[in-house]
């Protein structure tokens, strides 16, 4: 995938980033009828986020806007393989969220009454269900569970080759190694970007840089709120099959679940700095083992196998930053991920709508990068991370 041909000289529309985001909004766009689709990657096939991840697709949030963004992008990937004719893997084996603390319960309530609104296919299990889906769960730790029997995993070398593929029989010219390193204007509009010398005339640019959001947003002269920041996950040695749905342990910002060769993935949150390093660290390890060995004890004999880290962009209220730049004609924005692994597919359908056809979906539209400005956040309390600011 390294390709040492020279650039083109003009674009329709060049990606900056060549992540499940970059890649979905070019499948898209091609898909389409755009032509001429170029995608820049600074690294190597998926040597960002998108290739670090947990693999999780969680198809419902807690707040309405999360949620029906969320459940589109979960429907499309249950139809994924199909679309990108492609095995994309997805495993349609749930998604538990536990409650421990009574709080927590409580805002696992009020989220029933958000997916009846939206339509979402979830329950609050009881006792007895919560010990059929989830058998080696402390059980006396539990509070509440909601469940989400259309949610699931996917493994990410499946759908990154997937979106690849089909991106390339479509005619999509994708470079890695191949770092933006200016977005030029004139006359106050995109009008080409370059990778060192080379120079590619374009009058449309997205941004699909991940962790490197808000120094391309620099480059292209705008702003654009949130940071970089490190997340770490680890895989347990091959378990006999012990945890079915994917987890998500609210309580303790940790997520899990049990790949089909036993190993368990996931990870969890701590209270420190976050970094822009891709240095996996000890506390990470020793809070998610915790997490891991006390809510499923069971696990005690399994070792660690290995840990890594990511590096992901995070906006103020934790939601994608999504649309075109108010600031900047030509310059469309897709940042602010930390679910942007289980969003991939809607933001690259919504997205190329808007880019191709300039219709502003309304499931993208609280999203927009401009929404701090206008005091406008989305406030979502179901999700596993914290803020440092
Ligand atoms: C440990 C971990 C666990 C996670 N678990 C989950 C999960 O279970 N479910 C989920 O939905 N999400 C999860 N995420 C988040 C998810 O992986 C990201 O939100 C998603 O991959 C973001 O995709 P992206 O395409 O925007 O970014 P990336 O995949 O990071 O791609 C951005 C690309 O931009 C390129 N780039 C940057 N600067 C330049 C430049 N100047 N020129 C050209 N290219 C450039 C980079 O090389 C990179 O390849 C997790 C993340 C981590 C790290």
């Amino acid at each position: 995938m390294i390709q040492s041909k020279p650039l083109p000289k003009d674009a329709e529309v060049v990606i900056v980033g060549g992540g499940i985001q970059g890649l979905s909004i070019a499948f898209n766009l091609a898909d389409m009828g755009m032509r001429n689709i170029l995608v820049l990657d600074a690294g190597y096939w998926q040597g960002g986020a998108s290739g670090r991840n947990g693999t999780l697709v969680r198809g419902a949030f807690s707040s309405p806007e999360w949620t029906r963004f969320f459940a589109h992008s979960s429907k499309l990937w249950i139809g994924l393989s199909k679309r990108l004719g492609q095995n994309v893997m997805y495993s349609q084996r749930g998604y538990t969220q536990i409650a421990e603390q009574n709080s927590t319960a409580q805002m696992l309530q009020r989220t029933m009454e958000v997916h009846k609104d939206c339509g979402i296919n979830s329950s609050i299990l009881t006792d007895a269900e919560l010990r059929r889906v989830l058998p080696a769960l402390a059980h006396e730790r539990v509070s509440a569970a909601l469940h989400l029997p259309d949610s699931g995993c996917a493994p990410h070398h499946a759908a990154m080759y997937a979106y690849h593929k089909a991106c390339e029989e479509r005619g999509v010219d994708i470079r890695y190694r191949s770092e933006v390193t200016s977005i030029d204007n004139s006359g106050g509009k995109i009008s080409g970007v370059c990778v060192g010398e080379s120079r590619v005339n374009t009058q449309i640019v997205v941004l699909a840089g991940g962790a490197e959001s808000n120094s391309l947003a620099q480059l292209a002269g705008v702003p654009l709120d949130g940071y970089p920041m490190r997340l770490e996950a680890m895989a347990l040695e091959p378990t006999r099959p012990l945890i079915g749905p994917a987890v998500a342990l609210l309580d303790r910002l940790c997520y899990m679940h049990q790949t089909p060769r036993g190993e368990v993935v996931g990870g969890a949150e701590v209270a420190e700095r976050p970094q822009n390093t891709l240095n996996a660290d000890v506390p990470v390890m020793a809070a998610t083992a915790k997490a891991y060995l006390e809510m499923f004890p069971q696990l005690g004999e399994a070792r660690i196998l290995r840990q890594w880290a990511g590096l992901v962009h995070i906006s103020k209220d934790f939601g994608p930053l999504m649309g075109a730049h108010h600031q900047m004609p030509g310059l469309f924005i897709s940042a602010g991920w930390c679910y942007g692994y289980a969003g991939g597919p809607a933001a690259g359908e919504l997205m190329a709508k808007l880019i191709f056809k300039g219709e502003l979906d309304d499931r993208i539209k609280p999203f927009a990068v401009d929404r701090f400005e206008r005091n406008k956040p989305v406030v979502e309390p179901g999700i596993v991370l914290r803020h440092f600011d």
